[in-house]
């Protein structure tokens, strides 16, 4: 029998009298977030938001002696070189302009160009610019080069396929809040077996620290996965739990995936329709998670924003300094009628007819689903 504290009290609340979390039900999660990332290696449950995996992550494997090869295709990638240079490490920065993706021969003439990088950061989906990298690509490169390959997913996950193992990637972070439509208060990074390694051989690793992954590996995953650190952050991690069953129940990652990638294709043709050209140039550099959109010369994207917004309170709209917005077109978010009310609300705020652009976004979302 489950006793639920308070269920029999007309007091009750859902968020304070949850369900306990056991941790077999913490482990069992889990292994549902390795099976949505695509590997088999070990996977934490970090009790936070995206960042402290990131950090962590990065903390245990970069050293003193290290050359990273930091690939910037947007702001992330600007955080993730100050926080190696701060763990000593030597950074080259490969900056592409933000609004398309890095390609793998930029990564290979970098590797080759300095050949004792030992560690190689990307961020697979860029959800502040809507860009999206070849991972698959660049892996090759990175494999081929013989680095620890990190990579952030946050902005992937469940928008664009995320295949850890396949790919090769060594440290991969993950974070509910974007397509899996789920909490930002937990996070997930998997470690192979190379970064465990890496990590136990660097004696500068956070050790007693909420940053460290190692006290997590000897204490969770080599302890049987028995006893919590500390107390989870179990609102959030039910949350977490909540999103998987609420994708499963929707028909799955795929159904998600066919959703994200199809709401950026209506949003972009609808876009364009109403002379609104998509930051991202190239189709196939555009992220599905989300969609930046250069506003027309000689208006304000605060404006336009303040005013699609009033009219439709809620919408996800955000403006990006002055020449552009932002859709995010994620999670529950990723639907034609969204897509199409965000297409309506930008043509009352350029004083346009909209019918053409919703028209545009319709043939496009269905031919891309
Ligand atoms: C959203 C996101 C994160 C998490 O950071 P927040 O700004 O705190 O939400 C990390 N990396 C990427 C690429 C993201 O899109």
């Amino acid at each position: 029998m489950t006793i639920t504290p308070g269920a029999e009290d007309r007091s009750a609340h859902p968020l304070l009298d949850h369900e306990p979390l056991t941790t077999a039900r913490f482990a069992a999660l889990e292994r549902r977030v390795a099976g949505l990332m695509g590997t088999a290696h070990d996977v934490a449950l970090m009790q936070a938001e995206a960042l402290l995996p990131l950090e962590a992550a990065i903390r245990g494997a970069v050293h003193p002696g290290s050359v990273a090869l930091n690939i910037v295709t947007g702001p992330y990638g600007q955080t993730f070189g100050r926080w190696m240079r701060s763990c000593g490490a030597q950074v080259v920065d490969l900056e592409v302009p933000y609004e398309r993706a890095v390609s793998s021969s930029e990564v290979e003439v970098a590797l080759e160009a300095h050949p004792d990088v030992d560690f190689v950061s990307l961020v697979h989906a860029e959800a502040a610019t809507g860009n999206t990298n070849p991972v698959g690509a660049v892996a090759e490169a990175v494999r081929a080069h013989g680095a620890l390959f990190y990579l952030d997913a946050v902005a992937s996950v469940g928008a664009e396929p995320v295949l850890v193992d396949e790919w090769g990637v060594d440290l991969c972070v993950i974070g509910p809040q974007k397509a899996l439509g789920g909490p930002s208060g937990v996070s997930a990074v998997s470690v192979s077996e190379a970064a465990w390694q890496r990590m136990a051989d660097n004696p500068a690793a956070p050790r007693g620290s909420f940053l460290s992954l190692l006290d997590w590996k000897e204490r969770w995953f080599d302890g049987g996965r028995s006893a919590f650190l500390a107390a989870p952050s179990a609102l959030e991690t039910l949350g977490l739990e909540a999103a998987l069953d609420r994708i499963a129940a929707g028909g799955g990652v795929d159904a998600l995936m066919a959703r994200h990638r199809a709401a950026a294709a209506a949003t972009r043709a609808g876009a364009r329709a109403l002379g609104v050209t998509p930051y991202v140039v190239r189709d196939q550099d555009a992220a599905p998670v989300a969609t930046t959109l250069r506003t027309p010369d000689g208006t304000d994207a605060r404006e336009v924003v303040a005013a699609a917004t009033s009219a439709f309170p809620g919408l996800p709209l955000t403006a990006m300094g002055a020449p552009s917005l932002r859709l995010n077109h994620y999670g529950p978010h990723a639907t034609l009628p969204l897509v199409a009310t965000a297409l309506k609300s930008l043509a009352a705020a350029l004083a346009t007819d909209p019918s053409a652009s919703l028209t545009a976004a319709e043939s496009a979302w269905h031919k891309s689903e």
